[in-house]
């Protein structure tokens, strides 16, 4: 077998449909975000970057670089070990008392990301509980659907945020079985909100666990940061909640919140906990002075919020169509691979703005579009370049405008 032929052509063919996947190389500036140092062909530029995920800009906040430079000063640069192995720092004590005080849970769980936590909790439970049926969103993020394939539990998908869909295939099932219905709260890709009362309601009704990911709602909604199921009085109802340290949160890791028993059965089985090295003790630091702080201030939520209307509103009045929905963010639809990356690539080059496309199978494809995310950093002027800049593109580029 000719090995390396077959990469190629493997790569060739995502080439030609589009969808090759090509990094930009960025030096985020702490202190001055949005900003960053765009490298290429050995040539650096300015760009604003409107695609993070670090929703608050807390990956440059104060206190949080303060508390990770302590934490290296304190305990050096990694935890030593797994959790079970030397690798419990008491930073990550800390931490998961934070998260369960954030969530109004008993307990809480580290992970070294949500990408993990998802994987490492549903794995574990789906397969360790004797004939779980697990019921998945048809949305669900990759890190869930590869957690409930893993183990190999049998599983119904329902119709995305349907919860009568839900509620038919409950009915269907054996009273007696156990059963874990997994959702996410704010999806990502379309920004809607999954009906968490309802949900909880129809999970109530046919004995079953609910599992939240919560991960781009945390420290984003919420009076303290906690989520949609805080803001809505909800979070006593899920079983387990699922959130990231890496996005409202800006710095890395994930975790799981709910019963101090059910969180001590993931810590004794689930092997993506158990056989890995523990986040570094600085980052951890970082972690707790971010919730803290979030806890406390809605500065960032108030001001990232304010930011999204304006975004918004903006673009409405220039016809630059794009997805209207209830959370944080802007999806401005292309629905063309090629198109999606030529906008791309002409507003790095000729405006120094940074939106990745997003394409096939991140979204389903014909719905290729620019994932847009407001910081309270993005000041008025990087609004009105953004705007003018799409609204020229849209132009040059005939393409067809909202009504
Ligand atoms: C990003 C993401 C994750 C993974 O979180 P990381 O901390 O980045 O690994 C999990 N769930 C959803 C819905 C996500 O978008």
């Amino acid at each position: 077998m000719d090995y390396q032929g077959f990469f190629r052509k493997q790569l060739d063919g995502l080439r030609q449909e589009g969808r090759y996947r090509v990094f930009a190389d960025l030096e985020r500036h702490a202190g001055d975000f949005p900003r960053a140092t765009r490298h290429q062909g050995g040539k650096t530029d300015q760009v604003t970057v409107w695609c993070a995920n670090d929703y608050l800009g807390m990956g440059q906040h104060p206190a949080v670089l303060a508390a990770m430079h302590e934490g290296i000063d304190r305990c050096g640069a990694g935890a030593g070990g797994t959790r079970n192995i030397a690798g419990t720092n008491h930073y990550h004590v800390i931490l998961e008392q934070e998260l369960a005080d954030l969530h109004g849970a008993e307990a809480a769980l580290l992970f070294n990301s949500g990408y993990m936590s998802n994987w490492a909790s549903l794995e574990t439970l789906a397969s360790r509980l004797p004939g779980c049926m697990v019921l998945s969103d048809e949305l669900n993020h990759a890190s869930m659907i590869e957690g409930i394939r893993h183990s190999r539990a049998e599983r119904r998908i329902w119709a995305h945020n349907d919860v009568a869909d839900l509620r038919r295939k409950l009915a269907d099932l054996d009273p007696d079985r156990p059963k874990l219905i997994a959702f996410e709260s704010v999806y990502s890709m379309d920004g809607d909100i999954a009906p968490i009362k309802e949900i909880c309601d129809v999970a109530d009704e046919f004995g079953a666990m609910t599992y939240l990911d919560e991960v781009h709602a945390v420290g984003l909604y919420g009076p303290r940061g906690g989520g949609i199921a805080e803001r809505e009085g909800l979070s006593a109802r899920l079983t387990v909640i699922e959130g990231t340290l890496a996005k409202g949160f800006g710095v890395v890791g994930g975790y799981i919140a709910g019963s101090a028993a059910m969180c001590d059965f993931i810590r004794s089985f689930a092997s993506g906990f158990i056989f890995t090295t523990s986040m570094a003790p600085a980052c951890a630091a970082a972690a707790i002075a971010s919730i803290k702080h979030l806890k406390v201030s809605a500065v960032e939520r108030d001001r990232m919020h304010n930011r999204v209307a304006l975004l918004r509103a903006r673009l409405t009045a220039m016809g630059v169509p794009h997805l209207d929905n209830p959370s944080h963010i802007v999806p401005v639809m292309v629905g063309d691979p090629v198109q999606c990356k030529r906008i791309s690539d002409r507003l790095l080059d000729h405006y120094g703005i940074y939106v990745q496309p997003i394409n096939y199978p991140t979204v389903p494809r014909g719905t290729e579009r620019l994932r847009i995310t407001p910081s309270p950093l993005h000041t008025d002027a990087d609004i009105d370049l953004l705007v003018g800049a799409l609204s020229t593109i849209w132009s040059e580029l005939s393409l067809k405008r909202a009504a």
